[in-house]
């Protein structure tokens, strides 16, 4: 029966021009997620609202679950939106509606009108009682309760009416288009796909690095990241993803410096390199998947050995997070089952027995001094030879 959905956002601490690009946006991404459906949708903004409708027959769960994944919607209505046909055909249209969503009738309702077009012959309290007594002679079964009903059912007269009684949670956060873009390091880890999850919730675009070893690591790696990336990107819109081919600069650091030294090296470089491409797609930030203490690579002294290379912000999203609220949210957010596909990652290949744990940075550096001959040249080579695709859902 719904051909509608009215879409809630928290636009409340929005004001003057950033209230239109916040609605601006978050019509385009609704259309984004859309567009995949058989439906033609239909997006219009009213004041202070924004309707999803459409004239062809569709799938109501299908849309739900696209629209659950467009950051900004805090909550999404199945409503119906109908022409001002007079009160009596409005009061049997919603008794209809009420029969058809709740086949079982005994609960308690109120009925909750607001006129937003104040022309119309009743005020909303004399909608409330009217609607109200009809669906009382209808279905004597259901209950008035004014102070905590189970059921409330909202009608709002506007140019068109619309009602609806249903509403399911939206992701909240803010639309992705508001707040720039960031980089993130996107391994095949659990962690980095939910980090950038969390920083596009915040209305941030997403461009992605990815660091392969082949043949070391495989196609199916890259295909897994390509994939988690796909993933992501149902929330965040398209990533443009850059896959950069790391081998030699691995094997030169191996073949160069202290083998427990190995993994900070690396991730210095992975930094350098991803910041590269970062100003590159004109990011403002880099977002990783680290977590204090984690790993040895994520220890206090690590991570500012590691940030010590970078000029951007680095932002670490789930920094005060334990693995095991990392691993629910990514099941929420459905790229677990792809994070734990046990394909090798480029960090693991080399990795030491005993890795420090407490590295200095002038240690670090001076290991670093000892790749001065080839190093500049393998990261140009590097960044030359990346590939870089777009990747959508
Ligand atoms: P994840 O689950 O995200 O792989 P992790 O627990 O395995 O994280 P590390 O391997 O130490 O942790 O990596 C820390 C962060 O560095 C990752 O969250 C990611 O942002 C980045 N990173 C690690 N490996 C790569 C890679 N091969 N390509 C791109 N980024 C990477
Ligand atoms: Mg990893």
């Amino acid at each position: 029966m719904e051909k509608a959905f009215l879409i809630k956002y928290g636009e409340i601490a929005l004001k003057g021009k950033n209230r239109r690009t916040f609605e601006e946006s978050l019509v385009k991404q609704i259309q984004f997620a859309l567009k995949d459906m058989d439906a033609e949708f239909e997006v219009t903004r009213p004041t202070g609202r924004i309707f999803v409708e459409s004239k062809d027959e569709f799938d109501v769960d299908e849309a739900l679950e696209a629209l659950q994944h467009v950051f900004g919607i805090v909550a999404i209505c199945p409503a119906v939106l109908t022409e001002d046909k007079g009160f009596d055909e409005l009061a049997k249209e919603v008794v209809a509606y009420v029969d058809h969503v709740y086949p079982d009738k005994h609960f308690t309702f109120k009925v909750d009108s607001r006129r937003a077009r104040k022309n119309y012959p009743m005020n909303s309290m004399e909608l409330n009682a009217a609607i109200g007594e009809k669906l009382l002679e209808a279905f004597p079964e259901m209950k008035v309760d004014v102070h905590n009903p189970e059921v409330m059912i909202h009608v709002e007269i506007r140019e068109r009416i619309n009602f609806y009684c249903k509403e399911i949670p939206g992701p909240g956060g803010m639309p992705v288009g508001t707040n720039g873009s960031a980089m993130l390091l996107l391994s095949g880890g659990i962690d980095s796909p939910v980090a950038g999850y969390m920083i596009a919730k915040r209305g941030v675009t997403l461009d992605a690095t990815y660091f392969h070893a082949p043949p070391y690591t495989s196609e199916r790696a890259k295909q897994k990241v390509v994939d988690l990336a796909k993933q992501v990107s149902k929330y965040a819109g398209p990533i443009r993803l850059h896959v950069v081919n790391f081998t030699d600069i691995q094997l030169y650091i191996y073949e160069q410096c202290p083998h427990e030294e190995l993994t900070i090296i690396m991730r210095r470089y992975m930094m350098k390199i991803a910041e590269h491409f970062a100003y590159e797609d004109g990011d403002l930030g880099l977002i990783t998947g680290e977590s204090i203490g984690q790993v040895a690579s994520q220890t206090m002294q690590s991570l500012e050995c590691t940030n010590a290379v970078c000029t951007l912000p680095v932002y670490r999203p789930l920094i005060g997070f334990d693995k095991q609220e990392i691993i629910e949210r990514s099941e929420k957010i459905g790229t677990y089952e792809t994070s734990i596909l046990p394909y090798e990652d480029c960090c693991t290949i080399f990795v030491a027995k005993h890795p420090v744990t407490k590295p200095r940075r002038s240690v670090i550096e001076n290991s670093e001094k000892k790749l001065a001959e080839k190093i500049d040249e393998l990261v140009d080579v590097a960044i030359n030879t990346t590939e870089t695709l777009m990747v959508t859902p």
